[in-house]
């Protein structure tokens, strides 16, 4: 690195502008499943290639939750790697400003110190063969933020983007909450595009939640015939109705297969998009498909799900394609953010402070009065 710069420099590699930094900040640290402690660390230090971002908002994920917790998909069982680790900072839904970066850094990714960005969650090895085939969200040794150590997240005032890291540019008129939405929605729109929908498709999306409203978005983006959203809650049902969906059926007081069968001369949903994370959603979505239909799974379940897996072959000779991340989504997702079409007000319910994460994490638990949780570094 170069010298301290002098006063009102702001060339990329005299690396800092503005205020000089801090030497800490607050910050979350995971100890270990329902242990997460706010400390104070170092603020990190940016090596070659690297970035510094001031973290300006970070959303609460389902899957912060389940790691939380202490699912078994995170923590490792027998059978399973562990996928999160203890002394990380956690938090993978997040955007932020950039406050230091070099040459390096700014050419890779087009951008420099005081532009408003989002990095994918996954920081992709790009030498696997997956990421030799452009299939990069299915790195074999990847890192991810606010998972991994070497790659710590956005519950922090400052956060590193690795060199790997994969970053877009996000305006800056948007709330700090709405533009991290970037990454739920990316990834919802990812579950949309596994399930190749088509002109004359009827899709129900299962679940009303921040991923289940981008799905919504997305697959009324594809034009089908008819988009479905299914929940309990009413008020997430009306949500559904603002984000896109044709019709909602509340399942707390409908049966949703027989309305769907009813909405379909008694055929059944051409697509059905999982994102309840609920083991009961599974079986329904194999009750309501037509033969031949396409079940698109994307929630991370907390325990092992029981169907009768000869509705998949015997029955309905049905497609069941997983999803994962938000591949080349990211764009869409954000111009669909900056368009104003989705009711980000609405959906993004609550902002905290940093010291009040222990709230955020007990509201996304109870999934009651929350659609989408942010913490405001
Ligand atoms: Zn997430
Ligand atoms: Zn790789």
């Amino acid at each position: 690195m170069t010298a301290a710069p002098a006063e009102n420099t702001t060339t990329p590699e005299s690396a800092v502008s503005g205020p000089r930094l801090p030497e800490t900040m607050q910050a979350v640290i995971v100890h270990g499943p329902e242990n997460y402690q706010l400390e104070t660390v170092a603020v990190p230090r940016p090596g070659p290639g690297e970035a510094l971002v001031k973290v300006e908002g970070v959303g609460i994920c389902a899957s912060d939750l389940k790691c939380y917790h202490g699912a078994p998909k995170f923590w490792g069982d027998a059978n399973r790697p562990a996928w999160a680790e203890t002394e990380v900072i956690p938090g993978h839904e997040f955007v932020g400003t950039i406050v230091q970066l070099d040459d390096e850094a700014a050419q890779r990714w087009g951008v420099t110190v005081g532009d408003r960005v989002v990095a994918e969650q996954i920081v992709p090895c790009w030498k696997c063969r997956y990421c030799l085939d452009g299939k990069y969200w299915m790195c074999q040794p990847h890192d991810m933020f606010g998972f991994k150590r070497r790659t710590p997240g956005a519950m922090a005032e400052y956060m590193l983007f690795s060199k790997d890291a994969l970053v877009h540019q996000v305006s800056a008129d948007l709330p700090p909450a709405h533009a991290a939405f970037a990454e739920p929605l990316s990834c919802a729109l990812h579950a949309v595009e596994r399930a190749d929908i088509h002109f004359d498709d009827v899709v129900v999306v299962a679940g009303c939640g921040p991923i289940g409203l981008g799905m919504i978005a997305g697959a009324k983006s594809k034009n089908p015939k008819l988009v479905i959203g299914l929940d309990m809650a009413q008020d997430k049902l009306d949500l559904a109705l603002e984000c896109g969906a044709d019709l909602v059926i509340n399942i707390g007081t409908d049966d949703a297969v027989a309305r769907v069968k009813e909405l379909t001369d008694g055929y059944g949903a051409d697509v059905y998009l999982e994102g309840t994370g609920h083991p009961s959603a599974v079986g329904q979505g194999l009750n309501l498909l037509r033969k031949l239909g396409t079940y698109v799974e994307y929630s991370v379940f907390g325990s092992d799900v029981t169907v009768d897996w000869s509705i998949i072959s015997d029955d309905k000779e049905l497609d069941v394609r997983g999803a994962h991340l938000g591949p080349h989504c990211w764009p869409a997702a954000i111009r669909m953010i900056e368009s104003g079409r989705l009711p980000m007000d609405k959906i993004c319910t609550h902002q905290l402070p940093l010291a009040d994460f222990q709230k955020g994490l007990d509201l996304v638990a109870s999934g009651k009065e929350s659609i989408k949780v942010s913490l405001i570094p």
